[in-house]
């Protein structure tokens, strides 16, 4: 279904258990998906001491592979190991964490992922600041790294969406919404229709 919508990527949620307090899954489901998937799959990592594992997630088939700030003592590094590993970085900002903790590194990163709910369980409902966030993530961006992807993580609706679009957010992802519609594959094209920015599911 996903490969027959208009969704730009696959977006696969990793937690571990630890660093959220919920276990998704690991390597062998992840390269189950890549056989399948005709879409980049974009992999957010909710786990602690993620370094550990970049290399494996990059060999089941991760183009993204995004790293969660809060998770990571040596940023920069983990960064480039993942840039070296041939993937795009993203840097993923739970709720509480303000977008100026990146205020030394937005140059190196490709993609800076918002949490627009707590990490660890979909379903939940979206934080209103994360429009305030977009915009103070625009500013530190701008001339720095104008080609920054925003992604938005958490909560994402037909009713918010275009809200978010229009603030600079540019990837959505918005998995519960389209998986309990009656009819995914319209609603993925609904919310592509918003804008030219990429939706995932
Ligand atoms: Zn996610």
């Amino acid at each position: 279904m996903i490969n027959r919508s208009r969704a730009d990527w696959f977006h696969v949620d990793i937690m571990d258990g630890v660093f959220v307090p919920n276990i998704s899954f690991g390597f062998p489901v992840l390269a189950a998906i890549r056989k399948y998937a005709e879409k980049p799959l974009d992999v957010h990592l909710m786990i602690v001491d993620p370094d550990r594992y970049l290399s494996d997630f990059q060999k089941a088939g991760a183009a993204n592979i995004t790293v969660h700030y809060e998770a990571c003592t040596h940023l920069h590094r983990t960064v480039h190991a993942i840039k070296d590993l041939g993937c795009k970085a993203g840097v993923a900002l739970n709720p509480h964490t303000p977008v100026t903790v990146l205020e030394d590194i937005i140059e190196d990163i490709d993609m800076v992922l918002l949490m627009s709910v707590n990490p660890g369980f979909g379903g939940q409902r979206f934080i209103e600041n994360t429009y305030r966030k977009i915009q103070a993530l625009k500013m530190l961006a701008y001339g720095r790294n104008e080609n920054l992807l925003i992604e938005i993580d958490g909560g994402v609706n037909s009713s918010n969406a275009a809200a978010l679009l229009s603030k600079g957010a540019n990837v959505l992802v918005a998995g519960n919404f389209v998986f309990t519609s009656e009819d995914p594959v319209t609603e993925v094209a609904k919310l592509k229709d918003l804008s030219p920015g990429i939706i995932h599911i």
